[in-house]
């Protein structure tokens, strides 16, 4: 991977505590920016560099290089900004990884389980970012924490519209983030969970339930507990959705990212013996616009089926018969509380799955595979994959799908998305 030849190349030498950040020009046809370590060590995101290997970063890229010792870097190509900051909270965020290192190996001193820490904050403050960290520097030490994924808008595990867990066995890859291998995954439908709070919060009790389970077959991942990454959505039925997911996985450490109210809203609502604690946001994190954040959910859609850098992957294209599947979604529209039948709840609607008839208005849906068998509650099972539908022809009675493996569909019970993929391939 040398660079391209006739690439500007930068070199920054980084004093000890401070940080390069730099962000790569985003579309297209913006130019890949590379960066070299030279001399001493730095980390990006809690993974550590190698000296003299070049790190490549594709367009839309936002990276802080941070060097605890001190260090010279050459970067290669243009990026958009490139700055170095001496003004970071990362002594901070190590800290944090030290207090939680701490209960781990009081955890495993009384035989009892390691810290659930939730993540919070509202959009634009890092929390993906120091969940990273936090993840990275605890594989570093020999944890095996488990990163839960509820940000259904920008999930880092799965395609957008799910929430998952994934057990984390080696810290983040600088390039490509942590390495996704069998995660859990359960269907939501959409990119924002206020669209089906009840469901929401229904999924978020049954990572819970699943990820409590494994703590109690597997010691490892007891004491290495959890980390969760939560929605930006910090008010109403988004604080409400905070308070229950602490509840449900029992949080003992609430990090409150860059927002006071926030703060002293949970400290007041959680139990006393959950300790909430208020970080600073870094300087660096990058705010992004509704369109950046729609193109990258439509990336991660893309990589699921397409692959991502190095690794292609050749999706499939074929005809599934109306027949042979049964597609649903979940919830049904709210009515006014008068209308409802007599004993049922509008939270009952809520949780509903409502058939859905395939018509012209499902092309480009993304679906779900449900692995649920005959006779499984569809709505708390997990999901085996993705397919999007190409093409829907009501008078042969059969559906066109991009599905990252070959027909037949393994599973024949599909949930609709309220998110589309055009597929420009
Ligand atoms: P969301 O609103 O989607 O929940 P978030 O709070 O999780 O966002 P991140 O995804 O962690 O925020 O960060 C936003 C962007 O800022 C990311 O592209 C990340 O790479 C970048 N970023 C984070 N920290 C730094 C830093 N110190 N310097 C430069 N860029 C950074």
């Amino acid at each position: 991977d040398a660079p391209a030849p006739g690439k500007v190349s930068t070199r920054y030498d980084l004093e000890k505590e401070t940080e390069l950040r730099f962000e790569v020009e985003s579309g297209v046809s913006a130019e890949q920016v590379q960066l070299e370590v030279l001399t001493g060590m730095a980390e990006i995101f809690g993974s550590e560099l190698n000296r003299n290997k070049k790190y490549t970063f594709g367009p839309g890229s936002k990276i802080a290089v941070f060097t605890w010792q001190g260090c010279s870097v050459n970067l290669y190509g243009k990026p958009e900004v490139a700055y170095v900051s001496k003004d970071t909270p990362m002594l901070l965020y190590l800290n944090t990884h030290c207090a939680l290192e701490q209960m781990r190996r009081q955890a495993e001193e009384d035989n009892e389980r390691g810290p659930r820490v939730m993540v919070v904050g509202p959009t634009d403050v890092g929390k993906s970012t120091v969940c990273r960290l936090l993840l990275s520097y605890a594989v570093r030490v020999g944890r095996r924490p488990t990163l839960v994924e509820l940000d259904v808008g920008q999930s880092g595990v799965s395609v957008p519209g799910t929430v998952s867990a994934l057990c984390i066995e080696r810290p983040a890859d600088v390039e490509e983030g942590f390495s996704v291998q069998a995660p859990l995954v359960y269907h939501f439908g959409s990119t924002s969970p206020g669209t089906n709070i009840k469901l929401y919060n229904k999924l978020t009790s049954c990572l819970a339930e699943v990820f409590s389970q494994r703590c109690e077959v597997n010691r490892k991942a007891s004491v290495g507990g959890c980390i969760i990454n939560t929605c930006g959505w910090v008010k109403g039925s988004g604080y409400q959705a905070l308070v229950h997911c602490a509840s449900a996985f029992e949080v003992d450490v609430v990090l409150v990212l860059d927002h006071e109210r926030l703060y002293n809203e949970l400290k007041r609502d959680l139990p006393h013996f959950v300790k909430v604690v208020l970080l600073p946001k870094s300087g660096g994190v990058v705010e992004r616009s509704k369109e950046c954040r729609r193109e990258a959910r439509d990336d991660k859609i893309r990589e699921y089926f397409y692959g991502f850098r190095g690794v292609s992957f050749y999706p499939f294209s074929f005809e599934v018969r109306f027949s042979d599947v049964r597609i649903y979604k979940i919830g049904a529209p709210s009515i006014p509380d008068s209308c409802l039948p007599l004993g049922m709840s509008q939270d009952d609607t809520q949780l509903k799955l409502v058939p859905v008839t395939p018509g012209r208005d499902l092309t480009y849906h993304v679906l779900s595979v449900s692995n649920a068998d005959e006779g499984d509650n569809i709505v708390e099972s997990p999901v085996c994959g993705f397919i999007v539908v190409t093409n829907v022809d009501t008078q042969t009675q059969v559906l066109k799908v991009l599905s990252p493996a070959p027909r037949p569909l393994p599973k024949h019970t599909l949930l609709i998305m309220d998110i589309r993929f055009m597929d420009m391939k």
